[in-house]
């Protein structure tokens, strides 16, 4: 079997996970964002996708398969075309015409359901694939985490009604509630950023590790919790200021680009700074203010704008575009777009800057100095923050996103026209969902959650074999019988069962094994040819025990068996 273990750590592998899939043979990198399932990284990939194939078709959804390729029309038809940016890869045929390869399918499915759904009777309708989805990643990294090239389960539910397309999402989320179970992992689903749809119509699902990408807020006293990207942030009562409004005063501030320097030079705090920052969005250039002590949450800013993609501008992209020195821009009588967060507003005699180089202002206050265009919800939420819900005391903890869903509405099947007769006779468009599974990066987080200094620790619904049969005697024929026998009698309970038999020494084939995280290890080796006992090692607890050789694979597929049917039963 093709198992290319390593023992250094790839310099290329940043986080664990990466390196352990590489270390353990389980993928090849071929350039970057794309990677080689070996046997073993297959074998654990096809374990997730079993387990989501199951909960969806027990879900009532359907599996089918569409095409990666996508011509250009239907994109354009929905607008995406123009819209999707540069991860859409595209390209021609030899007859000139315009394709990308899927990142998504909303498209094709729309077209499906717009040539095949005619009439209420046909609804509601839930169709699913799992499929190899290509987005040409700014920053493709983590291995599996963020590829290029990665496999999605993606499904697509289409109702007759609002209430019927709810009824659908609900029915997804319980089903990626199971499908999390089953696969053994620690997982949140949170409230997520639902763009322009708005309303609690998207969750994302979040293995919860210390390296994910994603930070989640948690309320430690009610079920709330919620990408950072979407928590709300209450907003504090404004004490009735009884300061005096100051007149705005220019200060000379030499040098003092950041806040704190510029707080502590001028005696105040970083709270009653106000900070402006420069981004683009959809390439135009937007100030935006927090308070000096806050960070500005880029998604709000993004939905408040309705703006596609929103990123911070480099500094000598704001002096080239805008003619304003970074470190001492400032909201009076700026030259460009402003908004502000809802904090900003309540501010009193603030510092800012003057939009000069080397100035701040002091007496800065808004509604007299400076009116934003828009103001709201514009900043990252803290610890320090209370709940939105019940107001209690919140937590903010890593994930990473496995899985997310998403009331979709009328968006596709109006702009494709895909409708259907209602009761009356009247055609309305459908109503839609859409569902996805990051199958390859599950694989990745599961190890991200669950590893230690040797290895991987697979939680046993996703290891690609569940036991491990060492063969300490290789050179022994009888011991070699034996640990053969035992293979063949563990794969007849109905298991799946590793044999390693290589000829290499017994420390090495320990170090292995610890390696690929199988969660049942048994050896025979020397006891076996005294005693006639094979010793069983859980990879998770590291409990060792001594069993007899003749009741080992009962005894085995037992305990596994119990296993699986313990996490099935969490779910039915
Ligand atoms: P992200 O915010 O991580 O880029 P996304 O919002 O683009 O994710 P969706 O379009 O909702 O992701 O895709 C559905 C699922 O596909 C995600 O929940 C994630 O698990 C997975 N996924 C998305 N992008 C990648 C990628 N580049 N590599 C591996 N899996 C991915
Ligand atoms: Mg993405």
């Amino acid at each position: 079997m093709l198992i290319p273990t390593t023992r250094e750590t790839p310099a290329e592998a940043e986080v664990v996970s990466h390196q352990l899939l590489l270390r353990a043979g389980f993928i090849r990198k071929l350039t970057s964002g794309l990677y080689t399932y070996l046997p073993l990284g297959l074998a654990a990939m096809q374990k997730v996708a079993e387990i989501v194939r199951q909960e969806m078709n027990r879900s009532g959804a359907q599996e089918l398969l569409m095409p990666m390729v996508q011509p250009a029309d239907l994109w354009e038809e929905s607008g995406r075309w123009k819209k999707y940016g540069p991860e859409l890869l595209r390209f021609r045929d030899r007859h000139e015409r315009e394709y990308c390869l899927g990142p998504t399918h909303e498209e094709v499915i729309t077209d499906i359901a717009r040539r095949e759904l005619h009439s209420y009777k046909q609804l509601p309708m839930n169709l699913y694939q799992v499929q190899t989805k290509f987005r040409d990643e700014i920053r493709p990294r983590f291995g599996l985490m963020r590829g290029r090239e990665f496999v999605m389960k993606d499904g697509y539910s289409f109702d007759a009604t609002d209430e019927g397309a709810s009824a659908s999402y609900r029915i997804m989320h319980e089903a990626y509630s199971r499908i999390f179970k089953r696969c053994g992992l620690e997982f949140r689903p949170v409230e997520a950023d639902s763009g322009s749809i708005g309303g609690s119509f998207s969750h994302e699902f979040m293995v919860l590790a210390e390296t994910g990408e994603d930070t989640l807020v948690i309320c430690r006293s009610c079920d709330y919790a919620a990408n950072v990207e979407k928590a709300k942030v209450l907003l504090a009562d404004s004490q009735a200021s009884d300061q005096e409004l100051q007149p705005c005063v220019k200060v000379e501030t030499p040098g003092m680009k950041k806040v704190d320097r510029v707080a502590e030079f001028l005696g105040v705090q970083a709270k009653d700074v106000i900070k402006t920052m420069i981004y683009l969005a959809d390439d135009e250039p937007v100030a935006v203010l927090v308070r000096g002590d806050r960070e500005v949450q880029s998604v709000k800013l993004k939905n408040m704008l309705n703006a596609t993609d929103v990123e911070l501008a480099e500094d000598d992209e704001i002096w080239r575009r805008t003619k304003l020195p970074t470190g001492y821009i400032g909201p009076v009588d700026i030259p460009i777009k402003l908004v502000a967060d809802q904090e900003v507003m309540q501010m009193v005699n603030a510092v800012a800057g003057a939009c000069e180089k080397g100035n701040h202002l002091t007496g800065v206050n808004p509604g007299r100095d400076f009116t934003p265009l828009m103001t709201g919800d514009l900043r990252q939420i803290t610890p320090e923050d209370s709940c939105p819900v019940c107001g209690g005391s919140l937590e903010l903890t890593e994930g990473i996103e496995v899985g997310h869903i998403f009331k979709l509405g009328t968006k596709y099947s109006k702009a494709l026209n895909a409708t259907f007769q209602d009761k009356e006779g009247h055609q309305q468009p459908l109503v839609m969902g859409c569902y996805g599974i990051g199958v390859s990066r599950v694989v990745a987080a599961a190890i991200e959650q669950n590893h230690d200094k040797n290895g991987i620790v697979f939680p046993l619904p996703l290891a690609p074999f569940q036991v491990l049969v060492l063969n300490l005697g290789v050179k022994n024929e009888e011991t070699t019988r034996a640990a053969e026998k035992l293979y063949q009698n563990l794969q007849d309970a109905g298991l799946e069962v590793l044999l390693d038999d290589r000829d290499e020494r017994p420390g090495s084939k320990f170090k292995d094994a610890d390696l690929l995280g199988i969660p049942y290890r048994v050896t025979v080796g020397k006891t076996w040819e005294k005693e006639g006992l094979v010793e069983l090692r859980l990879r998770q607890t590291g409990d060792t025990s001594t069993i007899e050789y003749d009741k080992a694979a009962e005894k085995i597929s037992t305990m596994v068996h119990a296993e699986l049917k313990a996490l099935r039963d969490a779910v039915s």
